[in-house]
C-alpha cells in the first residue's frame, strides 16, 4: 500500500501537548505510517529570551520517542535560507518519491494566510492540506481562498485521493495551550508540568531555559 506521511511544521518554542494531541489525533484518524514534526529555523524578530534550535530540536526528539507514528524532520533547521515549506515539500519528494501521499497539516488561522507563504499555489502540487480545525472557529475563509476552496476541498477527509492535491478539514479536540503562554510561565518561575512532557520539562529546568533573565542560561 502507497505510504501515508503527515507534516507539522513549527517553531516548537518548546513542543507541548497541543501540539502533540493534535499530531497523535490525526495520526490515528488518518492511519499514518508517520507523522513528521518539523522544527523549523525561527525568525530572528521572536520574542526573547533565545532558545537554540539545538535546544528546540532536543525537546521535540525527547517529546516523541517511543510515540509511534511521529518522528521528528529536522531539515530546516540546517539550511542557510528561510524556512519556506515549499522548499521543505520538494526536497522530501525527492527523497520519498512521487507515490507517497503527503498531508500538510495546517492550523485554520494559517491557513487563512496560505496566500502569503511563498509559492503558495504549488503546495498543492506536493501535499494535500489537512486544516485543524475548532469546534469554535467561526471565520470564513479569505476571498483569495474561496476559488482554491471551491476547487479543491473534499467535505469527505478520508475520501483524499492520490499523493497531493486537495484540501480537507478534521476537527479535533482543542487545547487552548501554545508555547508564548509556556514561555510566560516560565519566565515568571510559575510552573509547566502537565503541559509539556516530563522529559521536555527535565531538559528545560537542566539547561535552564526560558528564564527571565538569560544570562543565567547555560
Ligand atoms: P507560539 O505561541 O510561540 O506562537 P505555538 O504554540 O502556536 O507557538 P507553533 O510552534 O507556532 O506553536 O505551532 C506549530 C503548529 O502547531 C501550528 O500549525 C499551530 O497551529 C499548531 N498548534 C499550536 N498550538 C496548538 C494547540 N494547542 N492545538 C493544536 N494545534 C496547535
Amino acid at each position: 500500500m502507497t505510504q501515508r506521511i503527515g507534516l507539522l511544521g513549527g517553531t516548537f518554542d518548546p513542543i507541548h501537548i497541543g501540539h502533540l494531541r493534535a499530531a497523535l489525533e490525526v495520526a490515528e484518524q488518518f492511519a499514518l505510517d508517520e507523522l513528521r514534526l518539523i522544527p523549523s529555523a525561527r525568525p530572528p524578530h521572536r520574542g526573547t529570551p533565545q532558545v537554540s534550535a539545538q535546544a528546540r530540536l532536543d525537546m521535540v526528539r525527547l517529546a516523541v520517542e517511543g510515540v509511534a507514528p511521529l518522528l521528528v524532520d529536522d531539515r530546516e533547521l540546517w539550511r542557510d535560507k528561510p524556512s519556506w515549506t515549499i522548499d521543505t515539500l520538494e526536497s522530501l519528494r525527492a527523497e520519498l518519491g512521487s507515490e507517497v501521499q503527503l498531508l500538510l497539516l495546517v492550523g485554520w488561522d494559517a491557513f487563512c494566510g496560505l496566500p502569503t507563504w511563498h509559492r503558495w499555489q504549488e503546495l498543492l502540487d506536493h501535499c494535500h492540506i489537512l486544516v485543524l480545525q475548532r469546534p469554535d472557529a467561526d471565520s470564513e475563509a479569505p476571498e483569495m481562498l474561496r476559488d482554491l476552496l471551491a476547487a479543491r476541498s473534499v467535505a469527505d477527509p478520508q475520501a483524499l485521493k492520490g499523493p497531493a492535491g486537495q484540501i480537507a478539514f478534521v476537527w479535533q479536540m482543542p487545547l487552548a495551550i501554545s508555547a508564548t503562554q509556556i514561555r510566560e510561565r516560565l519566565a515568571g518561575a510559575r510552573s509547566v508540568r502537565f503541559l509539556v512532557p516530563d522529559a521536555v520539562l527535565a531538559y528545560i529546568h537542566e539547561h535552564g531555559l526560558y528564564r527571565a533573565t538569560p544570562s543565567t542560561q547555560e
